[in-house]
């Protein structure tokens, strides 16, 4: 396997429900909507199948389409799992992700988050493998860490946030969070802690950045409330 040329940027990933996974660089990986479209189709389609007579033809058939669409899910899936792995491969020269067994026992047990878990696990085992493939650097945060509850900038714990609060102001330093965000850049904090590379400069360079987009989009914010005469 050819080695890419190396680059200067490393990234921390946050898997998340909503979205596929917030990257600290601003990026995001949107969920695909197949995993919702999958299990109305496949609930549906498994109805039929058991109204069929049993050992009638029409079974037969029946099985195979269900299987056909089990395999076309699972295509797809692996499809999506494999581009966006890479991208972040290409990307990045450093990977920090969280260790998902942590985060996948906090998960309920509903059909459509078993899947995503079971893609978590697949887009996990993906980077790991990639990232030896061509030469990357792969660092995994082996401790249940509160990287969302502190702010990435002063270091304040904000014990009540609360798991529906998406968006956050730092009461200590004032700085406008957004949830997921604010834990991928703790992430690439503590991760580039553990980097053999030269990780300084990135953790600030992520940090200037960080500081850029949350006022001006703090900014934004206030602007379109203000608009709206609230
Ligand atoms: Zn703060």
């Amino acid at each position: 396997m050819n080695k890419l040329s190396s680059n200067k940027n490393a990234v921390a990933l946050d898997m998340g429900l909503m979205t596929f996974a917030k990257l600290s660089n601003g990026e995001e990986i949107k969920n695909l909507r197949f995993y919702k479209k999958a299990e109305k189709r496949v609930k549906k389609i498994q109805k039929k199948l058991s109204k069929k007579q049993k050992g009638s033809n029409n079974r037969k058939k029946a099985i195979i389409k269900v299987a056909k669409v089990h395999e076309k899910i699972k295509n797809k899936r692996n499809d999506f799992l494999h581009k966006e792995s890479l991208k972040v491969i290409r990307d990045n020269q450093t990977i920090i992700m969280e260790d998902l067994k942590v985060k996948n026992m906090i998960r309920n047990k509903k059909l459509s988050k078993s899947i995503q878990d079971a893609s978590w696990s697949e887009f996990n085992r993906m980077i790991k493998y990639k990232a030896r493939w061509y030469g990357r650097e792969y660092i995994e945060l082996d401790a249940f860490y509160p990287s969302t509850k502190k702010c990435s900038i002063c270091g304040y714990k904000n014990q009540k946030l609360d798991i529906h609060t998406r968006k956050w102001i730092c009461p200590k330093c004032r700085t406008f969070h957004d949830r997921d965000y604010n834990a991928t850049i703790n992430q690439l904090k503590i991760g580039l802690g553990q980097s053999k590379l030269t990780p300084v400069d990135y953790a600030m360079a992520a940090e200037q950045k960080y500081i850029f987009w949350s006022t001006s989009y703090h900014k934004r914010k206030q602007e379109a409330c203000h608009f709206n005469g609230e």
